[in-house]
């Protein structure tokens, strides 16, 4: 039995739902179909998740949202009128989206994750309508009812582990079930969605909580490049590669899938396969939990921008007990979350996302670092990217750390940080923005592109 995700561009217009139908009706393994809100037609198109939070943000705002309201319902009546659907499904559409919008705005936070939520919502009963008509036994699930419940966190939900349970039940439910991404149900029945792109998300928690023997993730790509195909062009398809590999390299920039979707189909065992709607011939990438390693150390690069470092340094650090704890107990007080703290004798770096504080921040932190562990040195380096060279082979293989730098050092890239993950499954490289895509070219040429296999 195969759960089966479908994201927004493969449901963005009756063409391409004709074509998901296809692809589902083609195997009859395939029971569950987790989908998306309808995603973008071409690229200058909007996502309607984009639209309903613009809409919801207005309504807040006491801004009138008739207009986007109205495009909202227009991409669903255009998708109905070219699958041929009755009118009906649009009206009640639009009912709902009313509803929504005139529901409870107290709690702000949790008045956009309903408004949110309905853009899958309504679009899994849009699906599910299509697949009737076809004369196919389908049926749109609600995900109170089917037993996803999440934590009450907006924009941010967690899976609650209860929920894996009662999602078994769906197992003995006949014929095809639609199943709406993106959101959950709180212990209290309120709607909150996972973080943006969250489908993914929900197709992994149905693949665990039903013990499917496979999830499949329908994307428009025909597999998960070895590297950022805007970065290098033609890159290599990845053919396999582990849970590890895969949740280090969607972490630092491979937006194939949430880093977050992996963990629920890890935990039961459960392969993921990546494969591409518009060319569903096409092997895809299959994600497992081990594989042979035999195509060199590396298996892909990934990088990001927008990080920024604190540097702090002080004679002596390495004795004093509880200096990391004090100094990151500070960045807690602020709220604010690090992603890596590569460190030295005397001294240590904090890398964080740079989104996260503004300019007034940056003084009050460097203040009181140094007032409360009387640093010698507290420096602010913006505008880093990360670039992750990830791969399971590089615990067997001897000096590919030297090869990667001597690559960056051929392409006159200053290194800004190191750090190699205790797991030896990535190496982290720091460097300034504009020296990222030639690094990230440099480490393609030395890993990947000269292996032949
Ligand atoms: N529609 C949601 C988003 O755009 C969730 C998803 O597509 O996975 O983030």
């Amino acid at each position: 039995m195969k759960v089966v995700k479908f994201g927004g561009s493969s449901l963005a217009s009756g063409n391409q739902i004709e074509k998901v139908f296809q692809i589902v009706m083609s195997d009859p393994a395939r029971k569950v179909v987790v989908v998306s809100a309808p995603g973008k037609r071409f690229a200058e198109d909007q996502k309607v998740t984009d639209l309903l939070i613009e809409c919801a943000e207005r309504c807040l705002s006491n801004l009138d949202s008739q207009e986007i309201v109205a495009a909202v319902i227009k991409r669903y009546a255009t998708i109905a009128e070219e699958l041929q659907l009755p009118s009906e499904i649009v009206s009640e559409i639009q009912a709902d989206l009313e509803a929504r919008l005139n529901g409870d705005r107290c709690k702000p936070e949790r008045f956009i994750d309903s408004v949110k939520a309905s853009g899958e919502d309504n679009h899994a009963k849009l699906v599910a309508a299509y697949f009737q008509e076809q004369g196919v036994e389908a049926t749109y699930v609600n995900p109170g009812e089917g037993g996803l419940l999440v934590s009450a966190e907006p924009g941010n939900a967690q899976v609650l582990p209860e929920s894996y349970e009662r999602l078994y039940s769906l197992r003995d439910r006949s014929g095809l079930l639609i199943f709406p991404g993106f959101f959950g149900y709180s212990k209290e029945g309120e709607v909150f969605t996972f973080s943006r792109s969250g489908s993914d998300i929900t197709g992994s928690i149905l693949a665990n909580g039903l013990k499917a023997d496979l999830y499949e993730n329908f994307t428009d790509v025909d597999a998960v490049y070895s590297v950022n195909p805007y970065i290098v062009k033609r890159p290599k398809e990845i053919k396999e590669l582990t849970y590890r590999e895969m949740r280090e390299l969607s972490y630092a920039g491979f937006t194939v899938l949430h880093d977050e979707a992996l963990v629920p189909a890890f935990r039961a065992g459960i392969p993921v396969q990546i494969k591409n709607t518009n060319n569903p011939l096409a092997p895809g990438t299959r994600i497992v939990n081990e594989r042979d390693n035999t195509n060199g150390p590396v298996i892909g690069i990934a990088s990001d921008q927008g990080f920024c470092s604190i540097y702090v340094s002080k004679y002596l650090m390495n004795r004093e007990i509880g200096f990391g704890r004090k100094l990151l107990s500070i960045l807690e007080e602020f709220g604010l979350s690090y992603e890596h703290t590569p460190s030295g004798i005397d001294d240590i770096s904090i890398i964080l996302r740079e989104n996260q504080f503004e300019a007034e921040l940056e003084e009050e932190i460097t203040k009181r670092i140094i007032a409360e562990l009387h640093a010698d040195e507290v420096k602010f380096e913006h505008s880093l990217a990360l670039i992750m060279v990830v791969g399971e082979g590089m615990r067997h293989n001897v000096g590919t750390m030297a090869k990667a730098s001597k690559a960056l050092a051929g392409a006159s890239v200053n290194i800004e940080m190191i750090n190699q993950g205790s797991s030896e499954v990535s190496m982290m490289f720091g460097v300034k923005e504009v020296d990222e895509k030639r690094a990230v070219q440099a480490l393609y040429d030395e890993f990947i592109a000269s292996v032949t296999v």
